[in-house]
């Protein structure tokens, strides 16, 4: 099962077309796409129903699948290579911080660049559909409802900056977190562990891997943060990013405006991110 957000308002994705699921369930369900985390059962049964889509898919318009989360997770050095790219140790319990929800926007975005130091990040975003907390090994998944394609980007000067680095700021600038197209369900993958992911810059890629090589993969993410705080239907767990930044090469590379960002990940989709120059805002 696939969903998306179409003016607003969820939709299941049915074959090339789609079906509105508040009008689909006769006002049963939500329209509000942030709310159908807290029905996913109801919404998976409904997908099952539906027999026929009622409008042609546009994959232009779609927005990002999940608005407003209550919390976002994002974690570091989750691939051993970006660890050792990034010249750090690989951690024992994954590093965590936050992207602050006003960041997110949708697959087919505009971001404006705040300064001349912002990177790319590719990552597999979880999107919780069940709360969990306290969450033992080998039952993660239970707590899913699904997964996107995300970028994490980053402005490496306020994510670094001594004596006090600030990754959750630096992360969350307006536009820093695009996802989409949709949230696929775990089901629809032959492997949900396994899935090749990357990004290319006006076609160029600059990063390739699969999430199989996660230190901490899906399973033990929901296990380790639902350890100190519950995870609530809508959240979503960036995990990580693998090697290949920008950042870290030599010498260092960052997005400008005019650079085309394309991320993919094997069975779920494509988003595109378009960078701009800073506008006034005054
Ligand atoms: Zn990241």
């Amino acid at each position: 099962m696939r969903v998306a957000t179409v003016d607003g308002r969820a939709v299941l994705i049915h074959g090339e077309g789609i079906a509105d699921i508040a009008a689909a369930s006769n006002g049963a369900l939500p329209a509000d796409p942030q709310l159908v985390y807290e029905h996913w059962d109801e919404v998976r049964a409904l997908a099952e129903r539906i027999a026929a889509p009622e409008a042609p898919l546009d994959v232009q318009a779609l927005q990002a699948p999940v608005p407003r989360p209550r919390q976002v997770f994002a974690i570091g050095l989750n691939y051993a290579a970006h660890a050792a790219e990034a010249g750090l140790e690989q951690p024992t319990f994954p590093p965590t911080f936050t992207k602050f929800p006003t960041c997110l926007t949708g697959p087919d975005a505009t971001v404006e660049l705040p300064s001349a130091f912002v990177d790319w990040e590719v990552e597999l975003v979880v999107v919780i559909g069940r709360r969990a907390y306290e969450v033992a090994a080998g039952q993660g998944w239970d707590h899913v409802a699904g997964l996107t394609v995300g970028q994490d980007l980053s402005e490496r000067i306020v994510q670094t900056r001594p004596p006090a680095p600030q990754f959750s700021l630096g992360k969350s600038f307006p536009g820093f977190g695009p996802i989409g197209p949709w949230v696929i369900t775990p089901d629809e993958l032959a492997d949900p562990d396994d899935l090749a992911l990357g990004c290319s810059v006006n076609g160029e890629q600059v990063q390739k891997s699969r999430t199989s090589d996660l230190i901490f993969g899906v399973d033990a993410l929901v296990h380790h943060l639902s350890s100190i705080t519950p995870l609530l239907p809508g959240d979503l767990i960036f995990t990580g990013t693998p090697s290949g930044v920008g950042g870290t090469r030599t010498p260092p590379r960052f997005l400008a405006p005019g650079d085309e960002l394309v991320s993919t990940i094997e069975g779920i989709g494509t988003i595109q991110t378009h960078l701009v120059d800073r506008r006034s805002h005054s």
